[in-house]
């Protein structure tokens, strides 16, 4: 990259060190961290797995452990602070995980007070699908791009994975709601009969319920009696003795009959959730994420969504929006945890 000549602040002959921010994506497998500078470059990562069955003392102590390994690799450079992305909610007055479901042990730990004697540096923490929109508004799809692409002003980001997650960020700021539990896009209601599929969360009829990779599986798995005998959807089930989301994708883009209706159908309720956000909170930019996202990008189904919510959508202003898939693929829980910290900075 070139700087042109003449910028302001090159003239200094003495430049300090430019600041980095430590960030880590802690999920249910995986604890992530990286150094990251103010243009949400990756300067360097690494990961650890969570020992299975660890106390609450021993995750925190290992995932600290490796923090002050991104510590080490920030090569001198000032910290500005620490930035986690955790998976659950979070207290915003307190910063205590509430509940953590896919790392249990971590209910009501405060990482902040804990870690941040141990790193020197202020730490913040977030729930990692508003940070992952967080992230993918300053540095990701959300971005300016030219010639004509303007930047967001109020972006909303849905991860369609394992799960559905998502987040809003208005103005460069997450909007946490009361509890700092806002953003739960997928467990919107989107089929109220009672006997719409069961959520994790305890309802039914979930966004989550009806178009997660999971979802998407088990609908195409209670539809094998409908595929043809040797279809590409059978074969998938015959190899591994279940149907996964990545499996109907593929067998969709072989042609499989069975596994297209399971995905058109998946794909109008993401229509129906997405069009809901957009006249709840008036995007201009929408980000999809996940896994399932990849899937419908290798289909040619993102144009087809855009349409949709655009169909539905209640007012011009509501349809002032576009529709792009996430940018920072898997590093964007990091990205993320690194903009909290920008933004926080930035307001102190
Ligand atoms: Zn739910």
């Amino acid at each position: 990259m070139t700087t042109p000549s003449g910028t302001p602040g090159n003239q200094s002959s003495e430049v300090a060190p430019a600041e980095v921010a430590l960030a880590m994506d802690w999920g249910g497998t995986w604890a992530r961290a990286a150094v990251i500078d103010r243009d949400g470059r990756v300067l360097w990562q690494d990961r650890m797995a969570n020992p299975p069955g660890a106390t609450q003392d021993a995750l925190v102590a290992g995932a600290g452990d490796l923090l002050l390994r991104a510590k080490d690799q920030a090569g001198g450079r000032p910290i500005a602070g620490v930035g986690v992305a955790l998976a659950g909610s979070i207290d915003a007055a307190t910063s205590m995980l509430l509940s953590s479901p896919n790392l249990p042990a971590l209910d009501g730990v405060v990482l902040p007070a804990l870690w941040a004697p141990r790193l020197g540096a202020p730490v913040w923490v977030g729930n990692d699908a508003n940070l992952a929109a967080l992230g993918e508004y300053y540095f990701g799809a959300g971005r300016a791009a030219p010639p004509h692409r303007m930047a967001a002003r109020t972006l909303a980001y849905v991860t369609f994975s394992t799960g559905v997650g998502g987040g809003i960020v208005d103005r460069g700021a997450m909007f946490t709601g009361a509890a700092g539990a806002a953003g739960e896009i997928g467990h919107m209601t989107i089929d109220a009969r009672p006997d719409a599929p069961a959520c994790g969360c305890g309802n039914s009829g979930c966004l989550e319920s009806l178009t997660s990779g999971t979802a998407i599986g088990r609908a195409a798995q209670a539809r094998l009696g409908d595929a043809t005998p040797g279809s590409p959807l059978q074969q998938a089930y015959e190899s591994e003795a279940t149907v996964t989301g990545e499996a109907v994708f593929a067998a969709a883009a072989r042609g499989d009959v069975v596994a297209l209706e399971v995905v058109e159908a998946a794909v109008g309720c993401m229509i129906v959730g997405l069009s809901n956000v957009l006249n709840i909170f008036n995007p201009d930019v929408v980000v999809i994420g996940g896994g399932v996202t990849q899937g419908l990008v290798s289909l040619g189904l993102v144009e087809h969504i855009e349409a949709g919510m655009r169909r539905r959508a209640m007012s011009s202003g509501h349809r002032a929006f576009r529709l792009a898939p996430a940018s920072l693929g898997e590093n964007e829980g990091m990205v993320g945890a690194a903009s909290l910290v920008w933004a926080q900075i930035g307001q102190s």
